[in-house]
């Protein structure tokens, strides 16, 4: 046997070698779809803080208050069954997708990828196309060279920087924000996390891009336990594409043994994670279809039929027939409608309020100068309306109990009060020992606050 290996041989590397990639922007079907797509998340991502409800922000996840507003509801922690619920819904929605559709998501639709492409369009514009950003790459650094990547890096911090302020206008209410930005009021905190976001956004777009894909990101591990022979992908269309080669346009290419893949390499050179997708199917692809717009646009000028590489399944490319209608989707989409259902359950059934009612632990009882039993209790009330509320405490039933609460309980809108009050019972009407009470806390502006909550009276 031999064991004369070299040193490098002998070092098992977990990531391929670190080459630059230099992505040529295609133009075409795809690049549209992108873009617009692209540009609809980023409106998205910029307006959604600036829908104003009731006065107030509509989506706030209001940390430093433990608060998730969203319009007419307000979530706390103690609704976390909802927020599970929500996630539930998100990740069967994703699998269903995932199965059918493949990594749309991921091509299309995902932040990574669409500041990816936007770095690398900022990328074009400053230092010109594949070939110039190589040719530029290799020389020595001069003032023009100097100038170009300051520009570049410069543009891509403030994007960042705009991104994480955007970003934060989904924690901190976004006028705020704003006029404290321009106030250079910020704290220190804001400082941090904004700082901290822009370079995330600079580092991930801007320099680890595929790298974030191919090793950090957990959906690109587990989607291909989601696919079938039916998901669609893009692929390669080997049996036409082979035996690929170079070749004049008006060369009867059949006749010399050759498929429609010219070799141009565009397919290579405009693939973000640096693929070819003739070597097969890839864990790697992300189905951006950038691949698709550049062989299509070859196909054009050697005037052959479009598709060689296409939006396409297993089961298509070998001429079977793909069905949508499979056990497998059809159980991720009643998944996603039953969480959903449940999910829309928990938000209808959860009371608007937190409610407990403590003894004061300290004292069992208190004996008053006309020989009542007097207990001592503490309401704990939080209101997760929008609107100001006030709360009538009752006690059940036909208890010889007076209540030294009299007025309502007044919460304003997300408001937590603490009240403390007592309960006083003669004490030849009530047997000695403990007894269990209901009391019931009813919202006198709304008709839907109405519970119950038992606590224990102590006379002896
Ligand atoms: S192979 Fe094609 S679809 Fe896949 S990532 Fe590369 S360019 Fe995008
Ligand atoms: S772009 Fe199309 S023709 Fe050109 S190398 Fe790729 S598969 Fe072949």
């Amino acid at each position: 046997m031999n064991f004369d290996f070299k040193e490098e041989e002998l070092i098992i590397k977990p990531y391929k070698n670190d080459e630059s990639i230099y992505v040529r922007l295609q133009r075409g079907l795809f690049y549209n779809i992108r873009k617009y797509s692209g540009a609809f998340m980023m409106l998205l991502f910029v307006l959604i803080p600036w829908i104003p409800y009731k006065g107030e922000q509509a989506i706030l996840l209001d940390v430093a208050n433990q608060q998730f507003r969203i319009f007419a509801i307000t979530f706390f922690p103690q609704d976390l069954t909802v927020l599970a619920a929500l996630f539930m819904v998100g990740a069967f929605a994703l699998f269903f997708f995932t199965t059918w559709l493949g990594r749309v998501w991921c091509g299309f639709m995902c932040p990574q990828t669409i500041w990816m492409f936007l770095y690398i369009w900022v990328e074009e514009k400053i230092e010109g196309n594949r070939n110039q950003r190589i040719r530029g790459d290799k020389q020595e650094l001069d003032s023009a060279k100097f100038r170009k990547k300051t520009l570049k890096h410069a543009a891509w911090l403030l994007i960042s920087f705009l991104t994480a302020t955007t970003f934060m206008s989904y924690f901190i209410p976004v006028k705020t924000l704003y006029l404290e930005l321009f106030t250079l009021e910020w704290s220190a905190l804001v400082y941090f996390w904004v700082g901290f976001f822009t370079l995330c956004t600079y580092g991930n777009a801007g320099w680890l891009r595929e790298k974030m894909c191919i090793y950090m990101c957990p959906y690109s591990r587990f989607q291909s336990a989601m696919f079938d022979k039916n998901t669609l992908l893009v692929a390669y269309d080997k049996a036409r594409g082979e035996n690929r080669g170079m070749r004049k346009r008006k060369d009867d290419h059949k006749a010399k043994g050759l498929g429609d893949c010219v070799d141009c390499n565009l397919c290579v050179e405009v693939c973000p994670v640096g693929i070819d997708i003739r070597n097969g199917l890839q864990y790697e692809c992300i189905s951006c279809a950038a691949c698709i717009d550049a062989c299509d646009q070859t196909m054009e000028r050697f005037n052959y039929p479009k598709g060689l590489i296409s939006f396409t399944s297993e089961n298509a490319l070998i001429g079977k027939k793909a069905s949508i209608f499979r056990p497998k989707i059809a159980a991720y989409a009643m998944l996603t409608l039953t969480m959903f259902v449940l999910m829309g359950f928990f938000i209808a059934t959860r009371t608007p309020i937190e409610a407990s009612i403590l003894r004061d632990r300290n004292v069992l009882y208190r004996t008053t100068f006309d020989g009542s039993i007097e207990n001592s209790y503490q309401l704990k009330l939080t209101n997760k309306l929008q609107q100001t509320e006030r709360f009538l405490l009752i006690i059940d039933g036909e208890e010889p109990i007076t209540m030294s609460l009299t007025k309502p309980v007044t919460a304003e809108a997300l408001e937590m009060v603490v009240v403390p009050f007592t309960l006083t019972a003669p004490p030849e009407l009530l047997p000695e020992g403990v007894s269990s009470l209901n009391i019931t806390i009813t919202s006198l502006d709304s008709d839907q606050v109405n519970i119950t909550k038992e606590v224990k009276f102590y006379a002896g």
